[in-house]
């Protein structure tokens, strides 16, 4: 590769106006190389960062807190139509990742709360099959190659059945209206009308999609304990991965969401709690950091990250954990 323009970091939030030489190939490989020693050479830890003040931020507040692997939002989780993503702002988050050197598999976007691809209201159905194709676009745009959100709600009014049937539809078409991009669902707790709690449900939905080779899931830690697969018990990592690959495939499994959980395991409810500090517990990470099966995929805490205990104390306690050095 030959020298590239990049930009270079003064601090935190500032930029050096004057463009320096660079070699992308050294600056890479020796981030790389930095970030492969931090994370016992295949686990890719890190957290959900935000994007106020421009996206391409966030690539420094995951540098900054220890992180080898980030999410983040794309927009606003206020308004169902956002100002489209400015050229500028997108290639400067992907000159940031190269400086870094982020590989884009361990960067995984989160998509937009209002959306509900399972909505039995068709005004929501439309806006959120919209708001799908907008986000799969920034992230084209971006650079990035995942996308990862929360499949959908019955609301009661419909059946589980049905709301998959819809779910898998505005998949289908955001993958004719985009190119790429792989939607990646998360489990639920199975709180409400969600769908997603059991993975038997992310497999029909998964079933359901013409191009499966877009189609993957993240594991969200709380979510499955909330839903039922006791991750606090001896072994329990290994049975829920086991599990996991007998009902859905494990070629399907994309990320994880690293959080513990405030409520009790079949509780149901979307809780989470720091790492360690709740009903999951402190062996079922040691047992996730040191699982082959999680390895080179992002994982991802989302956890309140309480003064004392933020993001940064949780991504070194969590290597901290990792025995292969
Ligand atoms: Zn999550």
């Amino acid at each position: 590769m030959g020298p590239r323009k990049a930009r270079k970091r003064k601090n935190k939030d500032d930029l050096v106006e004057e463009d320096i030489e660079c070699t992308e190939k050294e600056v890479d490989d020796e981030r790389v190389d930095k970030r492969r020693k931090d994370c016992g050479i295949k686990k890719y830890v890190g957290a959900h960062v935000g994007i106020q003040g421009g996206i391409w931020k966030a690539v420094d507040s995951c540098v900054e807190m220890g992180g080898s692997s980030f999410a983040l939002f794309l927009g606003s989780q206020r308004s169902w139509k956002r100002p489209a993503l400015d050229q500028a702002a997108a290639e400067k988050f992907q000159e940031q990742c190269a400086l870094q050197g982020f590989d884009t598999a361990h960067i995984l976007p989160h998509g937009s709360y209002l959306m509900n691809c399972g909505s039995p209201k068709n005004d929501v159905f439309e806006k959120s099959q919209a708001l799908l194709v907008d986000e799969l676009s920034r992230c084209t745009l971006l650079g990035l190659s995942l996308y990862n959100f929360h499949p959908g709600s019955s609301l009661g009014i419909i059946t589980t059945e049905q709301c998959v049937d819809k779910i898998a539809g505005a998949i289908n078409h955001a993958h004719q209206q985009t190119p790429t991009v792989i939607t990646v669902l998360e489990n639920m707790s199975g709180q409400g009308s969600t769908v997603g709690g059991k993975f038997s449900e992310l497999k029909s939905i998964i079933d359901k999609v013409r191009d499966q080779t877009r189609v993957g899931v993240c594991l969200d830690t709380c979510h499955a304990f909330a839903a039922g697969y006791d991750l606090a018990a001896e072994g329990g990592v290994k049975a829920m991965l086991d599990q996991f690959d007998q009902e859905v495939g494990l070629h399907y499994l994309r990320a994880v969401h690293l959080n513990d959980s405030k409520g009790k395991l079949g509780c149901n409810l979307d809780r989470h709690e720091d790492i360690g500090k709740g009903n999951i517990g402190i062996s079922a990470f040691r047992d996730i950091v040191n699982e082959p099966r999680l390895d080179n995929i992002p994982l991802i805490l989302e956890t309140p990250g309480r003064p004392g205990f933020e993001y940064a104390e949780q991504i070194k306690l969590l290597y901290s954990l990792c025995e292969e050095k």
